[in-house]
């Protein structure tokens, strides 16, 4: 019997997690937390599998939402063996390092333990590691050979390491999408899909309810930017721009400086920092053993000042300078949030978004209000006048709606699992695929319900 069960995630973005049991093999897809949630409400109900076999854990890149749960995984289930790409687990020690320093304060309460320095160094050792389109077999633990899995990990082109995951369980193929990018981003390169007909697809559906006439090229998103920032930084005012520390940095910060090799772009000072600069290594060392828009192109030789060093902040108003400092969505007690506050009160200064916003974030409060109006970014805070220009860019590491559909129309599935995305994300990929593929069944997922296929 093969059956699925969403643990975390499902129908919104979040604490993903999947069990999938394939004739007895327990295999979990990801294990993130919900960063929008504080304490339990934030992790997937691994109380969930407690009376199921539970053989192995597969990660499918180091974002939050997909691998910032695993300590506390391993934790309960500690004989789990646990596979990503070796760019995941690279980036898996800085990043969940990183949530022992951030999260703990962000996500814990009273009863909650969060894991610690010593505990991450522990798992990060037990991370196997597999290259892309390299199969490894996931054997079964109880000698049973129809459990056995054959699986393989397909680059996604959403950040460095992320991969797809097809499974094969004698003749029977699981695709799970995992994030997924269909085009090109500054660095990354669209997706390898596998190139073979498969009978479940389980799909990320991010951009689902997304008109894609709202999402422009990387290219052309880049073009939009330069014309934005040129004015302010002409006009002597800086730019800040909150991102995620993990993929958004380091493509927005190839896009701006290719822009200003090209001419296009003001040549003014750019200031990174906090755990981005790591992560820029990261990226750097592995240039040539992934898919890459060009291999020789290098984060670290851009010329970058940091945030972290300057005596007061105010000094990034002293001459025009682009920011670029973390969280994404501006959460509180974050760079970003901090610097944020300083922006909003400068005239001739700015704050561009260039991703999601998540609704009850700072960040969708600022890239939704208007110059002159007055804002709450946190119910404790006095309102703050909105005195800088604000503009929202999207620059995606999502695949757009009708390019999932050729997910679909590409590996033929039986089955589509519809995960990642909102209810209006997944109604009208639903719709769309029951249309367009007589015979396809379509499942959306709901927390805690398993579907036998
Ligand atoms: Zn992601
Ligand atoms: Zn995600």
């Amino acid at each position: 019997m093969i059956s699925f069960l969403p643990v975390g995630g499902g129908n919104e973005i979040g604490a993903n997690c999947f069990y999938l049991n394939l004739n007895g093999n327990g295999i979990i897809l990801d294990c993130g937390i919900h960063p929008q949630k504080t304490g339990f409400e934030s992790l997937p109900k691994f109380e969930l599998l407690e009376n199921k076999s539970t053989d192995y854990v597969l990660i499918t890149h180091a974002h939050q939402d997909h691998i910032a749960a695993l300590p506390f995984l391993i934790k309960k289930f500690p004989h789990l063996k646990i596979y990503s790409t070796p760019q995941t687990r690279a980036l898996a020690e800085l990043t969940l390092h990183n949530a022992v320093s951030i999260l703990k304060k962000e996500i814990s309460d009273e009863q909650f333990e969060f894991y610690s320095h010593d505990e991450v160094d522990l798992l990060i050792k037990m991370i196997n590691y597999n290259e892309y389109e390299k199969e490894f077999l996931l054997q079964s633990f109880h000698q049973n050979k129809d459990a056995n899995v054959v699986a393989n990990f397909y680059d996604a082109g959403h950040i460095l390491g992320s991969a797809g995951i097809l499974l094969d369980n004698n003749g029977y193929k699981i695709f799970y999408t995992g994030d997924i990018n269909l085009s090109n981003q500054a660095i990354q390169t669209s997706a390898f899909l596998p190139k073979t007909k498969v009978d479940t697809l389980i799909l990320e559906t991010t951009y689902g309810a997304t008109d894609s006439s709202k999402l422009f090229s990387w290219q052309k998103e880049a073009e939009r930017f330069a014309k934005e920032a040129n004015m302010i930084l002409t006009s002597g005012g800086s730019v800040l721009i909150p991102v995620f520390a993990l993929g958004k940095l380091q493509e927005l910060l190839a896009t701006i400086w290719l822009l200003m090799q090209k001419g296009k772009l003001s040549p003014v000072d750019i200031f990174t920092g906090g755990i981005g600069t790591k992560i820029n290594r990261v990226y750097d060392y592995n240039r040539y053993v992934v898919n890459r828009v060009d291999k020789e192109f290098e984060l670290s030789s851009i010329p970058q000042n940091d945030y972290t060093q300057l005596n007061s902040p105010d000094d990034l108003f002293k001459n025009p300078s682009i920011v670029l400092a973390s969280s994404g969505m501006m959460i509180k007690g974050t760079t970003s949030y901090d610097l944020a506050k300083r922006f909003l009160l400068r005239r001739n200064s700015a704050i561009f978004t260039v991703g999601y916003m998540d609704e009850n974030t700072p960040g969708y409060k600022i890239a939704n209000s208007r110059k002159g109006e007055k804002i709450f970014l946190d119910e404790s805070d006095k309102a703050i006048e909105v005195k800088c220009e604000i503009k929202n860019f999207r620059f995606s590491a999502h695949a757009k709606r009708e390019e999932l559909i050729s997910i679909v129309k590409k590996l033929k599935p039986e089955n589509v699992i519809l995960v990642h995305g909102d209810l209006e994300a997944i109604n009208w990929m639903g719709k769309e695929i029951l249309s367009n593929f007589k015979g396809t069944k379509v499942h959306s997922t709901i927390c805690c319900k398993e579907i036998v296929l």
